[in-house]
Order: C-alpha cells, then sequence, then structure tokens
C-alpha cells in the first residue's frame, strides 16, 4: 500500500514468500506438524453427520456442475435472474495465460475486475467456485449501501459515498438496475448518532436530524411510539439504500466483458495458488499459477488477486502462504432473519422506508456478548453490532428460496467468532525429519518436508472448509434468532409479520474494524478481506482502491 493512499485500509504491506520455497522454510523443519487424535475425530464426527440440504438453487450457474467439490450449498436465497450468470464463458484451457487472474467473484472480486477492465491492453481471468460449490457472503437480495456509517468512520463513509456516486453510470451502462436509493435511518442514543451524523455534515451529504421519539414517528410512519425510547435522536438521509449483490456483480461483470475483450469470468474454485519465487530453481518463470479443483492450471504474468470473502484465507493457508499479517481477522458467524409481510404493507406502510440502524434499548439487547474479546471483538464495529439491529425494507424475494413474497431483513447482535480447525503445531526431538536430518541431503529434506506440509494443509483446509459451510448451511443460531425477533417486534410492534424465516450468513472482520489489503510473495499475490459486514455496498470504491494500490 502506499504510503499516499487515503486510510482506507490497514495493511503491513508485508511481502512473504510461500512457505516451503522461502529462505526460512527449511528452519520451519523443527517445527512438526500433526493431528490430535480430538481433531481427527472431530472432523470424522462432522462428515457422519452432514447437514441435509433443504432448499433449490435458482440463480446457479450453468456450468456450475463442473466442480468437483460439490457442497451442494441448497439453502441458497433464489434471486430468479438469468442475469447474473449471463457474462460466464466456459473455463479456458489449462496452461492458458493472463496478467491478472482475481479468485472469487462476489462484489469485491467482481469489482477489482471492473476496474482492471479499463486497462485494456490486460488479460483478465476471474474465476468463481460458483453456487454448487462453496457458499458466499453476499447470498440475498438487499445489503444496505450508506454514507451513514454505523460506526461514523470516515473510511467507510467515504467508499459508500464513491461507490454510490459510481452506480449511475454503471446502471445505464451495462443496463441492469441493481440500486434502490431508499435512504439510510439511523435511530439511537445521541452517543449513537452523532458521530455518523458529523461525517454527514462534514461532507456536505444532505440530512435531517429528528430529535425525540413524537418528530420521529410523526415522520416514520412505520415506528411506533410505543416502543422507541423517548430520548432517542434519528439521523436520516435520501442518498443511501440497498443494492442487489447479485445483480451488481452481473452489472460489474457485463461492463468488464464489454471494456476489455481479453476479460473472461469462469466457474472454476482455486484449490491452489502456486508462487515461484526468484529463489526457485524448479519453476524459474516467476509467473503465479493458480490450480483450479477441475485441475486445470492457469497462469498469471502480474498477480493474483484473493478476494474469496471468508475463504480468503483458507486458500491461502491451502497454497502455503505465510499470512501472519491477517492473524487478527476472524469469522463472523451472522443470523438473519427474513420476516414476511403483506404486499398491502409493502406498498403501504413501508413504501418510503430506508435501511434502518438502531440501536436497542437494554431490555431488547441480546444477553450473549461478543465473542473473543481480545482481538477482533474489540473493534467499534463488533461493539456497535452487540448493541444494534440492522433492517432493510420490503425487498421481493422471487423464490422458491424463501417462498415468494416481501420480506423485511433484520440481522445484528454481538458477533459470533468461528474457531476454524487447525492442525496441531509443535516442537519436538521425536519428528522424524528432525531425526534423520543429518543423514539428508537439503534436498531430500525439503522434499520430506513439503510432504508433510502438503498433508497439514490438504486436511487443515478441508476440515476449516467443513466448519463453514456446515454452518452457512445451517438455520442460524437458535440463541440469536428469537433476540432477533423480538427486536424486529419491538422496532414494528404495530405490523403483522406473515412468516419468520431464518438464515445463516458469515463475514470478516478485523481487530480495528477496517478492510485489510496484504500482499505476499514478492508482490504477486494479493488478498483483499476484513469486510467488517459491510463491504458489498462500497464495493466498487475499494475495488478501485486495491487495483491503485496494486499497482495495475
Ligand atoms: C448477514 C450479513 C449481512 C450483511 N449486510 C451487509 C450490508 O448490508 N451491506 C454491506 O455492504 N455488506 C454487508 N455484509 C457484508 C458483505 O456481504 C461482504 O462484505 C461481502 O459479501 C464481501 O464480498 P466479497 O466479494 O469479499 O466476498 P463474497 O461475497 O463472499 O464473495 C466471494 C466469492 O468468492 C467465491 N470463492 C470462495 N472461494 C473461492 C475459490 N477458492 N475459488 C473461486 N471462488 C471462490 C465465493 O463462492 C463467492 O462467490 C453482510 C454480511 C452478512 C454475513
Amino acid at each position: 500500500m502506499t504510503p499516499s493512499a487515503r486510510e482506507i485500509f490497514s495493511s503491513s504491506a508485508c511481502s512473504r514468500g510461500v512457505f516451503p520455497a522461502s529462505s526460512s522454510s527449511l528452519a520451519r523443519a523443527k517445527r512438526k506438524i500433526r493431528y490430535s487424535h480430538l481433531t481427527k475425530k472431530k472432523v470424522s464426527n462432522r462428515r457422519a453427520s452432514a447437514t441435509t440440504t433443504k432448499m433449490n438453487i435458482i440463480c446457479a450457474s450453468a456450468s456450475a456442475k463442473n466442480n468437483n467439490n460439490n457442497n451442494n450449498n441448497n439453502n441458497r436465497i433464489s434471486c430468479g435472474d438469468a442475469i447474473v450468470n449471463e457474462s460466464l464463458t466456459p473455463p479456458p484451457a489449462s496452461g492458458a495465460e493472463f496478467d491478472v487472474i482475481v479468485i472469487g467473484n462476489g462484489p469485491l472480486g467482481a469489482a477489482i475486475g471492473l476496474h482492471l477492465s479499463e486497462k485494456k491492453e490486460k488479460k483478465i481471468l476471474i474465476l468463481d467456485s460458483g453456487e454448487e460449490s462453496l457458499s458466499s457472503g453476499s447470498d440475498d437480495l438487499g445489503r444496505i449501501v450508506r454514507p451513514l456509517d454505523a460506526e461514523g468512520r470516515e473510511e467507510w463513509t467515504q467508499l459508500n459515498i464513491d461507490s454510490i456516486r459510481s452506480f449511475r453510470e454503471i446502471q445505464e451502462e451495462s443496463e441492469i438496475e441493481f440500486f434502490e436509493k431508499k435512504g439510510s435511518l439511523s435511530i439511537g442514543s445521541r452517543a449513537f448518532v452523532s458521530r455518523p451524523a458529523s461525517l454527514l455534515e462534514a461532507k456536505g451529504i444532505e440530512h435531517e436530524i429528528l430529535r425525540g421519539r413524537d418528530e420521529m414517528c410523526e415522520k416514520f410512519e412505520y415506528l411506533s411510539p410505543k416502543t422507541i425510547p423517548e430520548e432517542y435522536i434519528a439521523v436520516s438521509d435520501r442518498v443511501g439504500g440497498y443494492v442487489s449483490p447479485h445483480k451488481m456483480r452481473a452489472a460489474f461483470n457485463r461492463l468488464a466483458v464489454k471494456n476489455n475483450e481479453w476479460t473472461k469470468v469462469c466457474v472454476q474454485t482455486g484449490e491452489e495458488i502456486v508462487a515461484s519465487t526468484t529463489t526457485d530453481k524448479n519453476d524459474d518463470d516467476g509467473f503465479v499459477k493458480v490450480r483450479t479443483t477441475d485441475g486445470n492450471k492457469y497462469v498469471a504474468k502480474e498477480k493474483v488477486i484473493v478476494a474469496c470473502g471468508y475463504y480468503t484465507q483458507p486458500l491461502l493457508h491451502r497454497s502455503k502462504i505465510d499470512m501472519e499479517s491477517l492473524e487478527d481477522v476472524k469469522i463472523s458467524k451472522r443470523t438473519i432473519i427474513l420476516a414476511k409481510v403483506s404486499e398491502e404493507d409493502a406498498k403501504g406502510r413501508f413504501r418510503d422506508m430506508p435501511t434502518i440502524k438502531y440501536e436497542l434499548p437494554e431490555s431488547v439487547r441480546s444477553t450473549r456478548t461478543t465473542t473473543d474479546t481480545s482481538t477482533s471483538g474489540t473493534s467499534d464495529q463488533s461493539k456497535n453490532e452487540a448493541k444494534s439491529v440492522y433492517i432493510l425494507p420490503p425487498i421481493w424475494y422471487p423464490g422458491p428460496v424463501p417462498s415468494p413474497g416481501y420480506y423485511v431483513k433484520i440481522g445484528g447482535g454481538p458477533n459470533d467468532f468461528m474457531t476454524l480447525s487447525k492442525a496441531v503445531m509443535f516442537d519436538g526431538e521425536k519428528n522424524d525429519i528432525d531425526k534423520n536430518k543429518e543423514k539428508k541431503s537439503p534436498i531430500e529434506q525439503r522434499k520430506e518436508l513439503d510432504s508433510v506440509w502438503e498433508d497439514h494443509r490438504k486436511a487443515t483446509y478441508e476440515d476449516q472448509k467443513e466448519d463453514i459451510e456446515s454452518w452457512m448451511n445451517s438455520d442460524g443460531d437458535p440463541e440469536i434468532v428469537p433476540q432477533l425477533k423480538t427486536a424486529l417486534l419491538h422496532v414494528f410492534p404495530d405490523v403483522q409479520f406473515q412468516s419468520f424465516e431464518t438464515k445463516a450468513c458469515a463475514t470478516t472482520c478485523t481487530s480495528n474494524g477496517s478492510m485489510k489489503i496484504e500482499h505476499y510473495s514478492e508482490g504477486k499475490i494479493w488478498a483483499v478481506t476484513g469486510c467488517n459486514g459491510k463491504a458489498a455496498g462500497p464495493a466498487w470504491a475499494i475495488a478501485k482502491e486495491v487495483v491503485a494500490n496494486a499497482s495495475l
């Protein structure tokens, strides 16, 4: 990251080599790796109790079946729109060369692809695992985008403003509408709303401040004076709204392909990134390769950018990247409720409803605290999430998942960080590699080390994938669901909801609440992660920073 860059990301700008190839790797031979019986048992139990799938996929790509590691993520929300996969092409032949390969075609990967496509001379490949392989953190029909950042952070406020400003042109050029300008509302104590409000003021964003319950309930008819604390303040803008992440991705993809005939988007799951380094004599072309689960190998002459959401760390780990710099990035298990409302309510009382961030009064707050308060749990995002909820206005879900209808979405509550399975690593005297060290040549030692690491990486990657997918295939946290329902009925006590559906989701959080962009292997591999639950809406602006900082 360049020192002159705006304070968008926290970055250690590290440039470490891949594990066995780096000069420090042989020193690591002393470190031994094995799996505890407990870990193995846990894995087999989990496999035995593989989650049953419940729902059907509507927006699956035609080529998604290419993936070998099919997890049947059948509780995906149906987006019912063929347009979302329109830009996909069949996978290029194995061995094909590109300038840049982007792994992950979520909001961030697609936006990175779009910015890269403006460089007409570059050949770009965007890979995505497809809906039937790995799950995605943006599997829904609404993601909030708003300058009224919940934590009142300058960086996030600006990213949202810049992205919203870009939408009009992108929608016009792509002919895909993905943004609903509904406005944003933040309701809570003075302490809760004052920072976001002062940033709107500082940025010259038109907004309104309503002091006290009566004033806000008069203006927003869906709020009830029965429940809102009297002293609460509301801040509202008419700039924000929500995006359909699927349609936004489709628009980015369509424009990327239109801008640059060399851009390819296809369904392939990246299994390993192999970076040759200048010290690696076996593979001295200096290019990075991406091996996919289908057995294809693609060559990136300049860079590979990893934008795999919560799969970013597992993939880097699988690829032997020493990613100490991402150690504080944790996956937070999130739960949402989709509450069905009548068409009459959707088009009536909720007609002009903006997205809402609401500070819960103590009486309706979760009794649970954020897990792991030592690191990511201490960020302002984590603290704010623990005491608030966000609510999206009714969105039409075409079904079958959930059943067709208008749904209000509510989410929030304390972060619950996932503990990904890890192999047990320890130093000891009885390691076979160490024991025979004197008798073996450096090449033999290296081969032995590689094979031990290979087992370690495979097992932990598969293990981590199971941890993630079993959460994503669940109905969310049974303890959080009633709390979200209570919060929803607190905010809307007069609304007759027709049904409540729950869904698990996940996002990556950092200890300081900023995103992370890191680079490895002499700057040939870049990773973007640490979305803190708010990087879908502003993905366009985040991606712009990524491409600028990667000097592409
Ligand atoms: C419940 C919930 C609510 C949220 N609400 C909001 C909101 O209102 N506003 C907002 O801005 N943000 C919100 N977020 C956060 C937002 O969804 C994330 O910031 C966003 O999804 C991050 O985008 P991404 O492209 O990095 O990752 P993802 O959306 O997860 O996309 C990554 C893509 O990479 C693919 N992939 C993974 N591994 C591989 C591989 N090895 N090879 C190929 N492809 C791979 C995945 O399948 C996926 O398609 C929310 C998150 C959650 C969980």
